[in-house]
């Protein structure tokens, strides 16, 4: 796998979907059969590998994967306390959830000291304790962590949440939050220089479909008089093309806006005269 670049993504769970998406739209082709861990690019000299993301950041760190795709929550969790290698690229925006302590709802907490704390997390949370002064004990479990408070093991959990669906069906209230974590796209810090070139173009890849989520490309028609009033309400756009009409009073603007665009703003647009607002989603950008 020498002169291979090889990706790492989750096998299974929360992350799988999100990450084989984001790759094949970069033009990376792979196919996967059943359970196979690897797959190979049959358009690039790249590897996908599949595999647990509590494994991730050590592949990275000690080269045996290049890049990978993992949530911000395990790579902080693994690399505190230690010497990685490794460096991160790219927020992916996906995966998005926090890192926070719950209790029992009937449990009125005043402060965390002397708390059992139970958590997948050990290090994250020993690290929080430690910058905050709390003298507490945490015991690593590696799952059912909202079970652990209703069977003597923990007085409190520190754990992920998303919507807080599952603190709430086990009838816990989140305390506070030490963590806002999301996927991220990692490398390793010592590529050769051909997997370099061979990242360098993927990572660009990866930016630019990143890049087009949340942008959109606005077309409109308005009075030439007011094209400085509108363009400052297009939200990111750097500068938009001015396309003179038929009606020789009304201009076009077409603009690349790099920002999400809200009804609100598009109504600010009508209300400056603004007609015939098209809002069209965007599917790469290469900058
Ligand atoms: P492994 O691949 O090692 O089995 P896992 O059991 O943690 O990992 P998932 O439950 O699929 O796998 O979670 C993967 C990632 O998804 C988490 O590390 C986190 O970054 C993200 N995530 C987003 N929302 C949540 C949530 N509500 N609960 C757990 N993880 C979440």
């Amino acid at each position: 796998m020498k002169n291979r670049l090889t990706i790492a993504i989750q096998k299974k769970g929360r992350l799988f979907d999100q990450s084989t998406d984001l790759i094949k739209k970069s033009g990376i082709n792979f196919s996967t059969k059943g359970d196979n861990l690897l797959a190979k690019s049959n358009n690039l000299p790249i590897d996908i590998l599949f595999v647990r993301s509590d494994d991730i950041p050590s592949l990275v760190s000690n080269g045996d994967a290049d890049l990978a795709i993992v949530g911000e929550n395990v790579l902080i969790e693994k690399s505190l306390f230690k010497r990685t290698y490794i460096e991160k690229i790219i927020d992916l925006g996906f995966s998005k959830c926090r890192l926070s302590f719950a209790a029992p709802k009937n449990n009125k907490i005043k402060n965390f000291n002397n708390m059992k704390i139970a958590t997948s997390y050990p290090n994250t949370v020993k690290k929080y304790l430690k910058d905050n002064n709390i003298n507490a004990s945490v015991t690593n479990i590696h799952g059912s962590v909202e079970l652990t408070p209703y069977i003597g093991m923990s007085d409190i959990i520190c754990d992920l949440v998303s919507s807080g669906a599952t603190l709430e069906a086990n009838n816990l209230k989140e305390i506070e939050v030490i963590l806002q974590s999301q996927a991220v796209l990692i490398k390793n810090k010592n590529l050769t220089k051909n997997k370099e070139k061979i990242a360098d173009k993927v990572i660009s890849r990866i930016q630019g479909v990143v890049n087009a989520i949340e942008s959109k490309y606005v077309m409109l028609n308005v009075d030439a008089s007011k094209v400085k009033e509108i363009c400052k309400l297009l939200p990111g756009s750097e500068s938009p093309t001015i396309i003179p009409l038929e009606d020789s009073k009304k201009v076009a603007i077409h603009a690349l806006c790099q920002e999400p665009i809200f009804w609100e703003t598009m109504e600010k647009l009508k209300a400056k005269g603004a007609s015939s607002i098209l809002v069209m989603p965007v599917e790469k950008i290469l900058n």
